[in-house]
């Protein structure tokens, strides 16, 4: 089994024998009794090595470093990554859709119960709220999903999906499992902690639903940052990557009615045809992003089903047309709807068709973008480097996919990142959503960590956080 140390030798920037390394602090700190910006990372041996410093007046340096040498030392004991991997392959074998999470949520509930920590069950449904800490302010969450997805595995291996059609290839099995190795971490570490912890673990992530329905029953309420991460093969495990603001793209679907008059296609002056209006709107849409939006300003308008008519000599009475737009800022995402609905009845109104256009999205919600907040994602950044090392935290491009996590980011500020699980070695190469993807499980004691240590110190820091960028 491989623990968190030699991580980094799979990461692909830590080539040495991790025998060779040690721990090395830089450490700044502040006097008035809170410490300001420790990064420990590992470094090759006899390259440099600092004592803790001593501060007169800061007899308790723990928030900072000792806790975070500590949580991945309590993150990396092989029965705690060996319980992750148990949990997370029990929520593997059996995949639970949207909002069907019952068992999940059950398993989640058994572990915290045994770990004798108190939660709030149910909220959306399946959702689990769990709190630890002094029960007082500040409140910091962090959140993982539950759901799994309507996709057959057909990945080999001894823990598969046991239900036909169903899957886990999104991660959120482990997502769930490294929460909970959080969880464990933090209830140890309880009497540290300067605030209350807030565990979310939600469903229907990819109906982009779950979030949502969360914040409505009140998990927000009384929350000062939140914090989520998700697993990609992007990066190799080992290594994380994040970015300030705009982040993930916002995500909206469109379905249109275009209603003409119905009639034989012999006599098309005794109809209104709503397949030639159609199709001018299709093509229309593609001149909102080509010709009117700042090419730097990253944007997708794309039509995906097309639907009219029943036989080849009748012009119909409507057709449909349905698609999905994306942009990364708000301003972008509310205008781009808004063009797309200007165009669609425009071109309707040129052939003498009505539209009815419907962004609601009951199958697809709208998701507006994920925007980090800078200062938590700056917080993020540090205590990455902290655990992982300078060289394997990464700035991210942005990216056009989309997560409801940006549900939360919009009531509070927070911070999403990605957590890298690419490794050839042992085919975990496939993107989510695919039938064959496989999570590098050595990833695990790195996401508790990151979980635990993020949560930890900005209890101890979070004025500092808030207002570091003021
Ligand atoms: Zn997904
Ligand atoms: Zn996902």
């Amino acid at each position: 089994m491989k623990t968190m140390r030699n991580i980094l030798t799979v990461a692909g920037k830590g080539k040495l024998a991790m025998d060779k390394w040690v721990v090395h602090r830089s450490v700044f700190l502040l006097c008035s009794g809170i410490s300001l910006a420790f990064q420990n990372s590992l470094i090759p041996d006899g390259k440099h090595f600092d004592s803790l410093p001593t501060c007169q007046n800061n007899n308790n340096i723990s928030s900072s470093s000792y806790m975070k040498e500590r949580i991945v030392e309590l993150a990396n004991d092989p029965h705690m990554v060996d319980w992750m991997k148990k949990i997370r392959r029990q929520i593997h074998e059996n995949p639970e859709l949207a909002f069907e999470e019952f068992e999940t949520s059950k398993l989640i509930r058994q572990q915290l119960d045994q770990m004798g920590i108190s939660y709030r069950w149910p909220v959306a449904r399946t959702g689990v709220v769990a709190t630890l800490g002094s029960g007082s302010s500040p409140f910091v969450a962090l959140r993982a999903d539950m759901d799994a997805l309507p996709i057959q595995e057909m990945a080999e291996w001894g823990h598969k999906s046991k239900v036909d059609g169903k899957m886990h290839a999104c991660g959120h099995d482990a997502h769930s499992a490294m929460l909970l190795g959080a969880a464990r971490i933090l209830k140890q570490l309880q009497d540290t902690l300067q605030g209350t912890v807030v565990l979310i673990f939600q469903p229907a992530e990819e109906q982009g639903q779950g979030g949502r329905d969360m914040i409505a029953e009140g998990v927000l309420d009384n929350v000062d940052a939140i914090f989520g991460l998700h697993t990609v093969h992007r990066y190799p495990t080992g290594v994380v990557a994040s970015r300030p603001g705009e982040f993930l793209a916002g995500c909206g679907s469109f379905k249109v009615k275009i209603i003409g008059k119905g009639g034989h296609a012999a006599i098309p002056q005794d109809s209104i045809d709503p397949i030639l209006a159609a199709s001018t709107a299709v093509i229309s849409l593609q001149n909102i992003v080509s010709r009117e939006i700042d090419p730097l300003d990253s944007q997708v308008v794309s039509v995906a089903m097309i639907h009219g008519g029943t036989a080849f000599n009748f012009i119909p009475e409507f057709a449909t047309i349905e698609g999905t737009f994306r942009a990364f800022s708000k301003k972008s995402f509310n205008a781009l709807r808004e063009r797309i609905k200007e165009v669609i009845e425009a071109q309707a109104a040129v052939y003498r068709c009505s539209s009815e256009i419907n962004f609601t999205g009951t199958e697809h919600l709208t998701i507006p973008p994920t925007v980090n907040d800078a200062r938590i994602y700056e917080h993020v950044r540090r205590v990455s480097i902290d655990i992982l090392g300078e060289g394997n935290v990464e700035l991210a491009p942005s990216f056009m996919g989309s997560e409801d996590f940006a549900f939360y980011l919009e009531n509070v500020p927070g911070s999403f990142l990605f957590l890298g699980i690419r490794n050839e070695r042992i085919g975990s190469i496939y993107q989510p959503h695919s039938p064959y993807f496989t999570i590098d499980e050595d990833v695990f004691p790195v996401g508790a960590s990151i979980y635990a240590a993020f949560a930890h110190s900005y209890l101890s820091n979070s004025t500092r956080i808030l207002n570091s960028f003021d």
